[in-house]
C-alpha cells in the first residue's frame, strides 16, 4: 500500500542541503508499489521527480508535483562460478554500503568506486565513474519499470549507451524509466585491477612489495577521496558541479601555447578532455565564498552550501563559473548536476 504525503521537506533528501518542499512526496519500497503508484489518478495529473540519495541533484525552487523516493532494497547473487559472480542490487541500496559489501567478500571490480554517495539505482544513470573505472565495466543488465505503462523492462547493457558521465537514462529515457535494479558480474579470483590513476597508483606505491587485493584498493581509494573532497555531511555539495569537457586537439594546441600546463586527457580520436576544475581555479574562483556558498577551497570543481545557502545561489554562482570560463579559454562547461 502507497502512501502519498503533502508539502514534505527535501532538506534531508539532498546532499546539497537545500531547503525546498516537494507538493507530493512518496517513498517506493518494491516493484509492485511502483505499479500501484503508476496506476493511481494523482500520478497521471502531476509532474514528477525520481530520486534517490539526491546526491547529483541540485533544487533550485519547490518542486511542483511528486517526487518518488526510490527506496527498493535487496542483494541477491544471481550466479557464480569459482572465478565471477552476478549479482542484482536493488536501487535503493546505499551504493558505497554496496561496494563495501562486495569489497568484505574480496569481489572485484567496484573497489575504485568506493565511497561514491548515492544509490545503486542511480549509479547507471550517469555512469558513475572514479580513478579510471566506471560502472558500465562491470554493468550486465539494468532491470527497471516503464513510467507510463508500469511494465517490467530490462536493459541490455548496449542498449544503455553508457558513455563518460552519460547513458540513455539521461538522454531518451529520462523520466520514463525507474530503475529498479541493477546487475553486475564482479570478479572473485584473478581481479583485473586498475591502478593506473596517479593519485592511486602513487599510494599504493608507498606500500611497495606489497600485494594488491581488492580491500587494499578501496581503502585508497577512500583515503584519498577523504583528503581532497568535502564530507556533505558537514558542508553540503553534489561532488564535481561540471563534467571534465571535451574539446578538440586544435584547441588543446591553442590554449597550450598560453598555458602550457593545462591538464589534458585522452577522449576520443576528435577530442581530448580537459580538467574542469583547472580551468576554474585559473579563473580565480577556487575558494571563493560568496555568502553562505562557494568554491570549495581544495577542489575547485565542487560548488559548496556551507549551510542556509540555496539553490538559485549556487546556480549563479555556476553560470558565473561557466562564463568566466569560457571568456578566458572558449571552452563551455556542462553541469553534471541535474539541475531542478
Ligand atoms: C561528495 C560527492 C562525491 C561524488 N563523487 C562522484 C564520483 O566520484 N563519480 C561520480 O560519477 N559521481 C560522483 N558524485 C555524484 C553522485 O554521487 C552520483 O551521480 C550518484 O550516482 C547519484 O546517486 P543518487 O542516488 O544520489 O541520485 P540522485 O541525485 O537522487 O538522482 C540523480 C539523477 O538520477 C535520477 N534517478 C535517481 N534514482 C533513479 C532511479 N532509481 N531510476 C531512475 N532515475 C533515477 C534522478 O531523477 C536524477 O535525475 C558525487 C557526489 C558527492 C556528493
Amino acid at each position: 500500500m502507497i502512501h502519498i504525503e503533502k508539502n514534505v521537506s527535501l532538506y534531508p533528501y539532498n546532499t546539497f542541503g537545500i531547503d525546498v518542499r516537494a507538493r507530493f512526496f512518496c517513498k517506493i519500497a518494491t516493484v509492485p508499489q511502483l505499479q500501484e503508484l503508476i496506476a493511481s489518478s494523482l500520478y497521471k495529473t502531476e509532474a514528477r521527480l525520481i530520486l534517490g540519495g539526491g546526491s547529483n541533484i541540485l533544487f533550485t525552487k519547490d518542486f511542483q508535483g511528486l517526487v518518488v523516493h526510490m527506496e527498493l532494497k535487496g542483494i541477491q547473487t544471481l550466479a557464480e562460478t569459482d572465478e565471477r559472480i552476478r549479482i542484482n542490487v536493488g536501487a535503493g541500496e546505499s551504493w558505497h554500503d554496496f561496494v563495501m559489501h562486495c569489497v568484505n567478500q574480496n569481489w572485484g571490480g567496484i573497489e575504485n568506486l568506493s565511497l561514491i554517495p548515492g544509490t545503486a539505482g542511480a549509479a547507471p544513470i550517469q555512469n558513475i565513474g572514479a580513478y579510471g573505472v566506471e560502472i558500465a565495466n562491470v554493468i550486465e543488465t539494468v532491470e527497471g519499470v516503464d513510467a507510463s505503462t508500469g511494465l517490467v523492462h530490462v536493459f541490455e547493457k548496449d542498449e544503455c549507451r553508457f558513455g563518460y558521465r552519460e547513458s540513455a537514462f539521461k538522454v531518451e529515457l529520462k523520466e520514463k524509466i525507474f530503475i529498479s535494479s541493477v546487475t553486475l558480474t564482479l570478479t572473485k579470483k584473478n581481479h583485473l585491477f586498475d591502478i593506473h590513476y596517479g593519485a592511486l597508483r602513487d599510494m599504493l606505491q608507498q606500500q611497495h612489495g606489497d600485494e594488491l587485493t581488492v580491500r587494499k584498493i578501496s581503502d585508497a581509494v577512500i583515503q584519498i577521496r577523504q583528503s581532497k573532497l568535502p564530507d556533505y555531511r558537514k558542508i553540503g555539495n553534489a561532488g564535481s558541479f561540471f563534467k571534465n569537457p571535451a574539446i578538440s586537439h586544435q584547441h588543446l594546441q591553442q590554449l597550450q601555447k598560453n598555458y602550457p600546463l593545462v591538464p589534458s586527457y585522452p577522449s576520443d580520436s576528435q577530442n581530448v578532455k580537459v580538467a574542469a576544475g583547472w580551468l576554474i581555479e585559473q579563473c580565480g574562483w577556487k575558494g571563493k565564498r560568496v555568502n553562505n556558498i562557494g568554491v570549495h577551497p581544495f577542489q575547485a570543481l565542487v560548488l559548496v552550501n556551507y549551510g542556509g545557502g540555496t539553490g538559485e545561489e549556487i546556480l549563479r554562482l555556476a553560470e558565473q563559473i561557466q562564463t568566466s570560463v569560457k571568456e578566458k579559454f572558449q571552452v563551455n562547461l556542462t553541469p553534471e548536476v541535474n539541475i531542478i
